[in-house]
């Protein structure tokens, strides 16, 4: 144990502001490198679950981002052709002895408040600048964390390039007007080969919309990729009424094809490290990534500097092996998970979708905390009390 670590970090989402505050908060100099000019996000929303909000409540920002956000009730799964309900899982009640709750949160304003958090705790936030990590650390700091998302360079310089395949799914997400009296639940409409997410944002002033549909044809990965609002009222006609009338209010949509990585298998070289979406880019069917951010932030700040002390620097390589140890079961089984969510979403055969549909609103009626109690391993997690 030593001096202050002077520690690098590529990329200014959730999972780079919200490492730079934990480190800072534990006595280390911090600097972020982001490429863009300005830290514009984009407007869509976010469902931070029980095991994300427990981070933010650990960097202090638990209260704040309830402030910002809506505290999700539950999430009811619909079948497309009824206006029968499947499932509802119930959020309020505490998992695991986890308190902390589920958050619908618009990303814009999650990513000022990290923002805003980590200048006030003394990280040096630089825009503008994009790291080449194949040119080595940058201003001669101890480490080099990749917190620099699905296209991650520092991943590439660490494992080579990772061939990612395409899953046959697009998805599109919009921002539609709310009317402001929705209740704070998220809803999922299932169909053969389509669903649709719709949970409300800032107070019910807005809706978010996430919408998956299988076809051969292939999209490229990414968020900026505009498309027709026809398009995706097309491909969600003769949904129920609830549905149609959000899609009426779309004005812009973007589209994006889904793929499936794999987790990466070396997340360090003893002076440059990966975290977030650098690491394991998942599909969006359990709404993990973020929150999967949050935790491997939480844990690589505590393999650094634990009880606030960095690590030698001769120790870092030994500290971060701690890191992926610490979390590699975990976020493999998340990933395996949110594809295996699809699978179940849009299943084709009549005979089936009739038996896990009848199955899930029987068992919700009659063992609706069993239902849940699936989760407990998810939502139950507090890497801040480990
Ligand atoms: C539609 C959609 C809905 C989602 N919904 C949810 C949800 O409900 N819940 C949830 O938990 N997750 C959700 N996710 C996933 C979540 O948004 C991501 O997993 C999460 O934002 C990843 O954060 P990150 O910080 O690792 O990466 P990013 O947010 O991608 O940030 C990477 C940053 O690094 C910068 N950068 C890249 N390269 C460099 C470089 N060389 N030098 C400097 N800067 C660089 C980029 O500009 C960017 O700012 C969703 C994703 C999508 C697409």
């Amino acid at each position: 144990m030593g001096q202050p670590l002077d520690i690098a970090i590529a990329g200014a989402g959730i999972a780079g502001l919200s490492l730079a505050i934990a480190l800072a908060q534990r006595g280390q100099s911090v600097t972020v490198y982001e490429q863009s000019g300005a830290i514009t996000e984009v407007g869509a929303g976010l469902q931070i679950s029980p095991n994300g909000s427990a981070v933010l409540a650990g960097l202090g920002l638990g209260d704040a981002a309830l402030a910002l956000g809506m505290r999700g009730t539950a999430i009811e799964l619909y079948s497309h052709d009824s206006d029968q309900r499947v499932l509802r899982l119930d959020l309020t009640r505490a998992r695991h002895g986890n308190p902390h709750p589920y958050l619908f949160l618009h990303r814009a304003d999650l990513i000022g408040l990290l923002k805003e958090r980590a200048e006030a705790a003394g990280v040096r936030v630089q825009l503008d600048r994009r790291i080449d990590p194949a040119a080595g650390i940058p201003d001669g700091a101890d480490l080099l964390v990749g917190a620099d998302g699905l296209h991650s360079a520092v991943r590439s310089v660490l494992n080579g390039s990772m061939a990612p395949f395409f899953t046959g799914q697009v998805a599109w997400r919009a921002l539609v007007p709310g009317d402001g009296a929705a209740p704070p639940v998220a809803r999922v409409w299932m169909a053969p080969k389509r669903h649709i997410v719709a949970y409300p944002l800032r107070g019910g002033a807005l809706v978010n919309l996430v919408a998956v549909e299988e076809r051969r044809s292939w999209v490229a990965e990414g968020w900026f990729h505009p498309d027709e609002p026809d398009n995706l009222r097309e491909a969600f006609a003769g949904f129920p009424p609830a549905v149609g009338t959000l899609l009426e209010r779309c004005k812009s949509v973007f589209v994006w094809g889904l793929f499936r990585h794999q987790v990466a298998g070396t997340w360090h070289d003893g002076r440059m490290a990966i975290l977030g979406d650098a690491v394991h880019p998942t599909l969006p069917f359990l709404a993990q990534g973020a929150n999967m951010a949050l935790e491997d932030a939480w844990v690589l700040a505590a393999a650094l500097a634990p009880h606030g002390q960095a690590v030698a620097r001769d120790d870092l390589p030994a500290a971060l092996s701690r890191y992926q140890a610490a979390r590699i079961k975990r976020v493999t089984r998340i990933v395996d998970a949110a594809e295996d969510n699809a699978r179940a979403y849009h299943l084709q055969n009549p005979a089936a979708r009739l038996a896990l549909h009848t199955g899930l609103r029987v068992a919700s009626m009659v063992a609706p905390g069993a239902v849940l109690g699936r989760f407990d391993w998810l939502y139950g997690a507090d890497v801040t009390r480990a």
